[in-house]
């Protein structure tokens, strides 16, 4: 094995990827007076629905404000129980606490780290009002099955997307005949990055119209509209709201992003086409399975320590990384190993916890270079050499 050099600078585990047509189209929306939600954040909209293939969504402030919308459009609340997998970030399952409902923990496909539809089959009570599959590091959910599942017990279905922008299954992008909501998030390290931002989508026309009253104060409709020349000065409050929306500013960056969304995922493809070459020949390293149904957005690129065959643990494996300059992430530490959910701690979700020792994510952004890609290869395969049983 040559003598890998170690880099000088550290290489983040992320970065955004924001170009002069970002800047310039900020800056012509700072200029045009419009700073809440207006004409850009319309067009975001409609662009975004467009480009998923779905009749409506709707500009947020945050993923986290979608999944949270879907759940109240629905009127879940005390009492219902919503089914949803421990390895997530943990907004999946705080939105479903504040709509005063019951998170149930599902286990996760042991080769996909989605949730698994045995599991949630399991998890059924009479209670069960909804599913939050998400779509984990990009990779879609068995969509079909959970669907059946949802059919057969009349039960919501609130995709978790934060990850599935450009995800597809069976050839269909995430939010595509959607069965009730998709929540997709604009989060500063997601493929399509507005900084903070998300976009709930539906097809159903009675959402669309509760989660935009909801997301301003209750008010009822276009009272956005206000300022503008024929707008009333009067309105009025449906019920008690909340302030969820996206303003023009970040639909003035998520427009460009998305028009960028093609030149970026090339990239993403193209790095992971490195790693892929240089990992597949390790039998240490494990890789996430795709079947045939997914469509993954590289969203992370996760590899899996097979500790049995080396003689370092993923966390000794990270700190070898940090070594070699290298910034990594862990998604996710599992939701019910969290203070806040420790009455959890003791619920049997055996995939998930082995799923969660053995993971590691890698740097992977259009930002990132080729010749960075192939040091991370370089040093994970050094690694690998220097550690094998
Ligand atoms: C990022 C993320 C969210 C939350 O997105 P925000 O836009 O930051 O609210 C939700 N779920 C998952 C799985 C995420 O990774």
């Amino acid at each position: 094995m040559k003598n890998l050099k170690i880099r000088e600078d550290f290489l983040p585990y992320c970065l955004p990827d924001i170009s002069d047509k970002e800047i310039d189209s900020m800056l012509g929306t700072l200029k045009s007076g419009w700073l809440a939600k207006g004409p850009k954040t319309l067009e975001f909209q409609h662009k975004f629905a467009e480009s998923v293939g779905a009749k409506y969504a709707i500009g947020l402030n945050s993923c986290t404000a979608a999944l949270f919308l879907a759940l109240k459009c629905y009127n879940i609340g005390p009492g219902d129980e919503v089914i949803v997998p421990a390895m997530t970030f943990s907004a999946s399952a705080n939105t479903i606490l504040h709509c005063g409902a019951t998170p149930v923990f599902a286990d996760i496909d042991p080769e996909t780290g989605c949730i698994d539809t045995e599991s949630i089959k399991s998890k059924i009570t009479s209670r069960t009002k909804a599913i939050v599959p998400v779509h984990y590091s990009g990779l879609p959910c068995d969509l079909d099955t959970i669907y059946e599942i949802a059919d057969e017990h009349g039960l919501i279905v609130s995709e978790d997307a934060a990850h599935a922008v450009r995800t597809f299954y069976k050839g269909r992008a995430i939010g595509n005949k959607v069965r009730n909501t998709a929540s997709f998030s604009f989060y500063a390290t997601k493929n399509l990055a507005t900084g903070e931002g998300g976009m709930l989508v539906t097809d159903d026309e009675a959402v669309y119209n509760r989660a935009i009253m909801l997301a301003s104060h209750g008010m009822d409709a276009n009272a956005w509209k206000r300022y503008g020349k024929g707008g009333s000065w009067q309105y009025d409050i449906i019920e008690p709201g909340y302030k969820y929306n996206m303003f023009d500013l970040q639909a003035a960056l998520g427009l460009i992003q998305l028009s960028r969304m093609d030149e970026m995922q090339a990239k993403r493809f193209e790095l992971v086409s490195i790693y892929d070459s240089a990992f597949k020949q390790l039998p240490q390293i494990k890789l996430q399975y795709e079947p045939d149904y997914a469509g993954h957005s590289k969203h992370l690129y996760i590899i899996r320590i097979n500790s049995d065959m080396l003689t370092i643990d993923r966390n000794a494996f990270i700190e070898e990384l940090n070594r070699y300059n290298i910034g990594t992430s862990v998604h996710f530490i599992p939701l019910h190993m969290m203070t806040a959910y420790k009455k959890y701690r003791d619920v049997r979700l055996p995939n998930t916890m082995e799923w969660y020792e053995s993971i590691i994510s890698l740097p992977l952004y259009s930002k990132l270079s080729t010749e960075d890609a192939e040091y991370v290869a370089e040093v994970v395969t050094k690694i690998v050499e220097e550690h094998k049983k």
